[in-house]
């Protein structure tokens, strides 16, 4: 079968590779939509993933058929149309039954396409621990949204979640590409007050307004950080969701944060973004209280798993948040999904997510 990989660092290339078989417990895909991620970007051109000179196929972002079950798959059959999330990790590791999936097996293992097995960019993908990890897209259910729920708003969402908003909370929102437009719909949903998105790309501030923004500060038009305060009458936020943007962003969202506040990282902070700043990501000093201030810093990969996606096909389909406002850009057939990912790569002032449909 054909596969778009990552052939090494800066290095893409269509690749023939055998079909993948179904071990006891996986199921094997066939996409059916793909979306490229700006992860996919940090992965090939930033270092994201060492892959030891490994050929990998890309693509984390799929719906689709399944093709085949292994022997232990009770769940789902061939023919079903199946939502995958991003994060499939093994349901039974230490990390797993901790709480964290995430993390299960090592540090991010949770992130099993292109990390530790080929993606979803391919005419079939295999799928580990199947029952745990997919989820029936349901049949009223559009395919842009049903893909955008497979990493984007799950992701947006754990923004929120992470955050600890309690329902009055001012909030700022610091990047608003689909995975901050995401945070947006997730703070609005968490009862944020007043709920600030900083952004500059006309069509993202629209969505924002769409998913519940009440204020848009520009960060091409001065620092954030003074923006915010002058805002909030010197006051800052009680919960800061950084979506984008780099390491002075986040110690800018340390700046603007309240004491007893919480700082929720979902951006990803690749080689590009450290520059100048080394391996460290600061923390500024005076707004930190010099160690005194109460104020909690997480960052987390996004959940997965088949709940997961469950709970957020009962968001939409409740008409709480529509996540196919998200597609800017559509392509069609599994050779696009090339130009699809150049496009995420060079980011022009229209793209919000591309999708591409087979
Ligand atoms: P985009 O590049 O589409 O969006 C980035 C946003 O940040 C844009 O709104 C951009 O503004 C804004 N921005 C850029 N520079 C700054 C700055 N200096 N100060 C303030 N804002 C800035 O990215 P995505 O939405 O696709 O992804 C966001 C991040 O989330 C990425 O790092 C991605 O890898 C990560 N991610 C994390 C996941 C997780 O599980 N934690 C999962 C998936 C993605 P502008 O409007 O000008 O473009
Ligand atoms: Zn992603």
């Amino acid at each position: 079968m054909k596969g778009f990989a990552m052939t090494g660092p800066n290095k893409v290339a269509w690749i023939e590779k055998e079909k993948p078989k179904a071990g006891p417990k996986d199921a094997i895909i066939k996409p059916t939509a793909l979306a490229p991620c700006s992860s996919d970007i940090h992965t090939v051109y930033e270092g994201g993933v060492d892959l030891g000179g490994e050929i990998r196929i890309l693509g984390h972002e799929a719906i689709g058929i399944v093709d085949s079950v292994g022997s232990e798959v009770t769940d789902f059959k061939p023919g079903d149309k199946v939502i995958v999330p991003a994060i499939t990790p093994d349901w039974s590791a230490k990390a797993s039954q901790c709480g964290f999936h995430q993390h299960a097996g090592c540090l991010l293992g949770g992130i099993q396409f292109t990390t530790f097995r080929d993606g979803s960019m391919a005419e079939y993908f295999l799928v580990n621990d199947a029952d745990g990890n997919l989820a029936i897209q349901p049949d009223d259910m559009s395919d842009e949204a049903a893909l955008m729920l497979t990493d984007m708003v799950t992701t947006g969402f754990s923004g929120a979640e992470n955050a600890n908003i309690q329902i009055g909370d001012t909030v700022v929102v610091i990047g608003i590409g689909p995975v901050g437009l995401c945070a947006v719909a997730g703070a609005k949903l968490r009862g944020a007050g007043r709920l600030f998105a900083v952004g500059s790309r006309p069509n993202c501030i629209n969505i924002a307004k769409e998913y519940g923004t009440t204020d848009i500060i520009n960060y091409r038009e001065g620092d954030i950080v003074e923006q915010i305060l002058n805002e909030t009458n010197g006051e800052g936020a009680d919960a800061v969701i950084i979506a984008g943007g780099n390491s002075e962003t986040f110690a800018q969202a340390i700046q603007m944060a309240k004491a007893g506040s919480t700082i929720s990282n979902i951006n990803y902070y690749g080689v590009q973004n450290y520059e100048g700043a080394g391996d460290i990501l600061p923390i500024p000093r005076f707004a930190w209280g010099a160690g005194m201030a109460h104020k909690t810093i997480t960052g987390g990969l996004c959940p997965g798993g088949r709940l997961r996606m469950e709970k957020l096909i009962n968001v939409v389909e409740q008409g709480r948040m529509d996540p196919s406002l998200l597609i800017s850009h559509r392509f069609k057939g599994l050779e696009s999904v090339e130009e699809a990912l150049y496009l995420m790569k060079d980011k022009p002032r229209d793209l919000i997510k591309p999708m591409v449909t087979l």
